[in-house]
């Protein structure tokens, strides 16, 4: 029995191949619409290649990135304020460059990141202090009822086993803490009209690709009670949707085309965009997936 068979969101055991994108073929779950990149695990470097590599570090060491990211982390925890009012501390998982931490600092909250990216973490470093960010994964963490808040800002889809990385930050919750995930909507009108050219594919760092169903059902069978789930857009990522569309070749997700994108939509697209915003947040097709969820008392 080949345990990776399984669905990690709904338990399942019925994949359809969807297509292959970059050469690396893609399927979903038959059940939950779960959908996961088949790649060979055993070689880590190729995924820490790209996704660690010059162009990722160019993109989020951009001001206007931090700008943007900074601007998208602080609207979504205070549009839902009344979850949050009694948080005294977080964990941030995949910390990246630590903008999170810095909203959390902001927000009066005691802030610690786990970044296993070594290169990075020398970045972590140099900002935030030796108890505030550590270079390894939750596994070697061992936290127990010790936070109000764990969060995913972009990176539950990097992991390769996503239920058992939540049983860990149940393990790592305080009793009614909080679980908060943001990562791309598989399910989303960018994604059903871009087939493979969608740009959150992103193989091979991205493993799994969550619909708002499958994300649910992994995070109900890992211990939580969802609070809510909402998904959500910006003009900068249905512009960049449609580029990647008409283009032969992935634009790439560099500073440079980022800033050009974000001012052609403050000017122009901005008023023409926000129905299509406002229809697919209301119809869960947004290009970006939000859920909140508390831990219930025990774990399956
Ligand atoms: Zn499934």
């Amino acid at each position: 029995m080949i345990r990776d068979d399984f669905c990690t969101a709904c338990g399942a055991q019925s994949w359809r191949p969807l297509f292959e994108v970059d050469h690396f073929p893609i399927e979903k779950c038959r059940v939950c619409g779960l959908g996961r990149t088949k790649v060979d695990r055993r070689f880590p470097s190729f995924i820490e290649q790209k996704f660690y590599g010059d162009h990722y570090r160019k993109f989020y060491l951009d001001s206007r990135t931090k700008f943007l990211l900074m601007a998208r982390y602080r609207r979504i925890i205070r549009q839902d304020w009344p979850y949050f009012s009694s948080v005294r501390n977080i964990l941030d998982l995949g910390c990246s460059y630590g903008y999170f931490l810095e909203v959390a600092k902001e927000f009066g909250w005691d802030a610690v990141g786990l970044e296993p990216n070594a290169s990075i973490y020398q970045y972590l470093r140099k900002r935030f202090s030796k108890s505030q960010v550590y270079n390894f994964t939750l596994e070697r963490g061992r936290f127990r009822d010790e936070f109000d808040l764990v969060t995913y800002w972009d990176v539950l889809e990097h992991i390769g086993d996503p239920k058992r990385e939540l049983a860990l930050v149940h393990r790592a919750l305080r009793k009614d803490g909080y679980l908060l995930v943001h990562c791309p909507n598989k399910g989303s009108l960018g994604a059903l009209i871009s087939g493979p050219k969608w740009g959150w594919w992103s193989p091979p760092d991205h493993l799994y690709h969550f619909t708002p169903e499958s994300l649910r059902r992994l995070i109900e069978r890992s211990g939580f009670r969802v609070v809510f789930l909402k998904t959500s857009n910006t003009e900068e990522e249905i512009v960049r949707g449609i580029f990647n569309l008409l283009s032969p070749k992935k634009i790439p997700r560099i500073a440079g085309w980022l800033n050009l994108l974000h001012d052609l939509t403050q000017r122009v697209l901005r008023p023409l965009l926000a129905p299509l915003l406002i229809l697919e947040g209301r119809l869960g097709k947004a290009g970006l997936i939000t859920i909140l969820a508390q831990r219930r008392e025990s774990s399956e």
